[in-house]
C-alpha cells in the first residue's frame, strides 16, 4: 500500500463533573496496565471517577470532512 496523507482537525475531548457540572476531570496517576482504569478527578470539587482505558482531557483527530 502506497504512504497517504491527509488533513486533520485536532479536537480536545474533555469531560465535565458529574457530581458539580463545571469543573472539568483530569486525570491523576497513571493507568493501571492490568485493569486499564485510569484515575481522575475534577479540577473544581475534587469528586473522583475511574475510567477504563481513556483518560480526559486528550486530543483526538478528525478528518476535515468526517461528521462530529
Ligand atoms: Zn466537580
Amino acid at each position: 500500500m502506497p504512504e497517504i496523507k491527509r488533513e486533520v482537525i485536532p479536537l480536545e475531548v474533555n469531560y465535565v463533573c458529574d457530581s458539580c457540572g463545571k469543573g472539568m476531570l483530569e486525570k491523576v496517576g497513571e493507568m493501571d496496565p492490568k485493569t486499564g482504569e485510569i484515575k481522575h478527578q475534577c479540577m473544581i470539587c475534587s469528586d473522583k471517577k475511574v475510567f477504563k482505558w481513556k483518560s480526559y482531557p486528550r486530543i483526538e483527530h478528525a478528518g476535515k470532512d468526517d461528521k462530529f
